[in-house]
């Protein structure tokens, strides 16, 4: 529907118009070939590690396949066909050996020769990176590529005792109650999906204690959406003494955004539940999940995650990775250098699922800040981490000379936390660069509705 026309509709229309949109996704989403995957994969989560190595490798053998075949890209390379061997987990290796690593600057280049010559346009989904360098890159989904993404997101979802007919509540970028309204309800809902959404575009201070009215008035199970604007939510709730009581909700699923440092105490505590972790890209080319023991696993029936080793301990490698992508025959993916970094366990998670599990992955979502020294310095929603006086903030750099910081203070802000600010953010970026405390009423999201905790023009002409 034109975005024009909605806004002109009366509230009980868009909801009407918000059921019938949510009516056609859970369509598209709930397929047969999802309900089998589902199915499936739940059964081999729970498996052997054998398992799943049997699984990567037949699924293997048949991506590299279809790319030799297929894929002009691949096939100008002449890829070895996969390695055969009765052990599993040495085909995987061996196969994957013999391919070259995938660099985003060469998908970039080429995007046109990645895409399967056999598979009808029409039947193809479109897609796009999210790059924070402001070049997305075109991609092409199959449904069933993207039913098997939402396999994934529902396995995690059902292990943490939600199921597909809870009612819920969604945080996300679309703009579903129109910019002019400044009286509440700032959510509409799709009665379909039991869903209530909230506008992200409302959330003013003034407004907030709605939210926060309608969140306790609700008889959702779950919530998922937005991290930036679940802790914003999440905070107001806090700040009004009014978390929601424990068990209430089953689970908090964050998605779109990285979860920064700083969200996860915020939202677990408000919304009173367990935040159900899950790393994925818009390639659709790997998928982790969150469990018990605070780690992400990799879901290897949906891809594969090698490591580049630059650091390795006793129990673990850490370095960049290489993901593999299982499941979608329109562009295979193989050994494609996404960009994140991460943590690898060498043993087997403490919680007792199987296979490849991971201490941490640095989706490096956010710009790096240049010091005048010549550093480039990452993750710096760090900073704010323990600063419990800065209601959210935001840094801004155009040169390596200064930094600009946003603040929105919460009222036990005073000389000493903004002391304590600088003095944190000088044990990360050095003593020469020049630093600006600005105090704003709040920080402005993105086009699309995402918040970026770092805007540095300066850092990402040297990402
Ligand atoms: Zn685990």
């Amino acid at each position: 529907m034109k975005d024009s026309l909605y806004a002109h509709l009366p509230i009980g229309l868009q909801n009407l118009a918000c059921t019938f949109v949510g009516w056609q996704l859970a369509r598209a989403r709930f397929t047969p070939y999802f309900h089998r995957c589902l199915e499936e994969w739940e059964a081999s989560g729970a498996g052997s590690v054998e398992g799943l190595h049997r699984i990567q490798q037949r699924r293997l053998e048949r991506i590299v396949d279809r790319a030799r075949r297929y894929v002009p890209y691949y096939r100008r390379l002449d890829l070895p066909p996969a390695y055969v061997s009765r052990d599993p987990a040495d085909a995987i290796a061996r196969t994957l050996a013999q391919l070259p690593v995938l660099e985003k600057t060469t998908y970039r280049d080429h995007a046109e020769s990645f895409l399967a010559e056999d598979i009808p346009r029409r039947r193809l989904h479109r897609g796009r990176t999210s790059g924070t360098t402001g070049s997305a890159l075109p991609l092409w989904y199959t449904p069933e590529a993207l039913a098997e993404e939402y396999a994934t997101v529902w396995r995690l979802r059902r292990s943490l005792g939600v199921s597909l007919s809870d009612p819920h509540l969604s945080f996300g970028g679309k703009l579903i109650v129109p910019l002019r309204q400044e009286a509440p309800p700032f959510w509409r809902t799709n009665a379909h999906g039991s869903q209530t959404l909230f506008s992200l575009y409302h959330m003013s201070p003034d407004r907030l204690p709605a939210y926060v009215d309608a969140i306790h008035d609700s008889s959702a199970r779950y919530v998922q959406g937005y991290p930036s604007s679940l802790h914003l939510v999440g905070r107001a709730m806090l700040e009004a003494g009014r978390p929601l009581p424990k068990g209430r909700l089953k689970a908090v699923f964050p998605s779109s955004e990285s979860l920064l440092a700083f969200h996860r105490e915020t939202i677990e505590a408000a919304f009173g539940a367990p935040i159900g972790d899950r790393y994925g890209t818009s390639e659709l080319a790997v998928s982790m999940t969150g469990c018990a023991e605070g780690h992400l696993h990799v879901d290897m029936e949906f891809g594969i995650v090698e490591v580049e080793v630059v650091q390795e301990t006793d129990t673990t490698v850490a370095g960049p990775l290489l993901v593999t992508g299982l499941g979608n025959d329109a562009t295979p993916f193989l050994r494609y250098r996404i960009g994140d970094t991460g943590t690898r366990l060498k043993g087997p998670c403490p919680c007792g699922r199987p296979g490849d599990v991971f201490l941490d992955v640095d989706g490096r979502v956010e710009d790096v800040v240049l010091t005048p020294e010549g550093n480039a310095v990452g993750r710096l929603d760090h900073i704010f981490k323990d600063q419990l006086d800065v209601a959210e903030a935001q840094i801004l750099q155009d040169s390596a000379e200064a930094i600009r910081v946003l603040v929105v203070r919460r009222p036990s802000y005073g000389e000493a936390s903004e002391r304590g600010l600088v003095k944190e953010i000088r044990s990360r970026l050095g003593s020469r660069i020049e630093i600006a405390i600005e105090p704003v009423d709040e920080i402005p999201r993105e086009p699309n509705g995402k918040f970026r905790a770092v805007k540095s023009s300066a850092g990402r002409q040297t990402a």
